[in-house]
Order: C-alpha cells, then sequence, then structure tokens
C-alpha cells in the first residue's frame, strides 16, 4: 500500500477549542501550521513530535482563536504568515485589545508577510492548495483546496451540522451562505472538510443534511 502523500494532526487549542492544524507533505516532509490562535507549546510539541519541516504559518481568517499567536509562533519558528484575505485586516489590527477582552494573555497584533486571494495557490512541500474566498464569518475568510487529495480546510465557515457565525463585526449570512453554496458545495460529495472547532465532514454529508443548506 502507497503512504498518503499529505497528512495532517489536528489540535484543538485556546479556550474556544480551535482546531490548529498540522498538514504536511510526506514527499518532502515540508510541513504549515494553520490557524495556531494560542497553546503555542502544545503546537511545537506536536510539530517535533511529526518531525516536519515548518515552512510557513496560514490563517484561514483573522479572529483571536484562529490567528491570537500567529505573531508569536512566527518569531519561534522563524518562518512568514500568510494569509488570510486582506478584508480582516482590521481584525488582525486590534488581536491583544480582543484578547483583552476575552481574558486571553500573550495575543499579538499581526501583519502578515502576504494577503491571499480568489485563486491564488497555497504549497505545502509538493500538494497544492487552491484559494478561495469565502467571506460571511468574517470579511476575509479563506479556504484551502486539494483536489488530488479531495480535502479542504474551511476555518469557520462550514461546519459538521452548522455554519459560521455571523453576529462579528463584518459578519453577515447571506453572504455566507453564498459563500458556502458558490465556493465549497460545488465540490464532490466526497470531498473531506476539516472546520474550524468539532469534528470534521465530507461535502456530500452536509449537502444532505446540514440544517443551514437545506
Ligand atoms: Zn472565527
Ligand atoms: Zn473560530
Amino acid at each position: 500500500m502507497s503512504q498518503p502523500t499529505l497528512r495532517a494532526a489536528i489540535l484543538p487549542v485556546t479556550g474556544f477549542q480551535q482546531n490548529c492544524t498540522l498538514l504536511w507533505c510526506t514527499e518532502t516532509n515540508k510541513g504549515v501550521v494553520i490557524d495556531p490562535g494560542g497553546d503555542l507549546d502544545v503546537i511545537q510539541a506536536a510539530i517535533r513530535e511529526t518531525g516536519i519541516d515548518v515552512e510557513k504559518i496560514v490563517l484561514t481568517h483573522g479572529h483571536i482563536d484562529h490567528a491570537g499567536g500567529a505573531d508569536e509562533l512566527r518569531e519561534r519558528l522563524g518562518v512568514e504568515v500568510i494569509g488570510p484575505h486582506e478584508a480582516d485586516r482590521f481584525l488582525l489590527d486590534t488581536l491583544e485589545q480582543t484578547g483583552r477582552g476575552y481574558g486571553i494573555v500573550g495575543a499579538r497584533n499581526l501583519v502578515p508577510d502576504a494577503w491571499l486571494n480568489e485563486g491564488d495557490e497555497l504549497s505545502v512541500g509538493n500538494q497544492v492548495f487552491e484559494v478561495r474566498h469565502c467571506p460571511g464569518h468574517s470579511p476575509g475568510s479563506v479556504a484551502f483546496i486539494n483536489h488530488a487529495h479531495k480535502v479542504a480546510i474551511v476555518g469557520d465557515v462550514l461546519f459538521a451540522g452548522s455554519v459560521g457565525r455571523t453576529d462579528l463585526p463584518g459578519g453577515d449570512h447571506a453572504t455566507l451562505i453564498n459563500s458556502i453554496r458558490t465556493k465549497l458545495l460545488p465540490l464532490d460529495d466526497d470531498y473531506a472538510f476539516v472546520c474550524g472547532h468539532g469534528p470534521t465532514s465530507t461535502i456530500g454529508q452536509e449537502r444532505a443534511t446540514n440544517p443551514f443548506l437545506q
């Protein structure tokens, strides 16, 4: 049996149980850290355990539970932070203040090394992810889709049995549903996805049963 060329480890971090995800290419041993919201020692222990060579930090959107630890982890690992879409700049500019409001210690404001746009390609070693801009939960949310392995990372856009909340600054429910319908539901039923909180699911499962999409 051949070894899969793309692997993932999901690490719930912060009081929000946010799914920080390590993604790596087994051909090159190179990987990325997606959404290091906090608990950086837990994330670094997992990096050591997998033995991967982290080439960058990637953000799905600018909320504190996803982005609060990104600036410090960038400093610790000496790598760049890529994403999200620039429409979330206002969230990244105020992470320290937001952290104080939630009683989160150590969150830092952040300027990414690069923003992401619809149609960009994100590489993870030899593996390629398509970037799709999915506003609604936040204005700058992005999803990452790997067609070869039929897997997506969707942040807080879509969940198993639910969709992202839209009551936070810049959120809009109709925009979110439109993003899901035009950017995620066109994928085949057998695409699996990792979401920002809770269990993984598939596009087919959500198409058939998600109460927000019927
Ligand atoms: Zn969020
Ligand atoms: Zn979240």
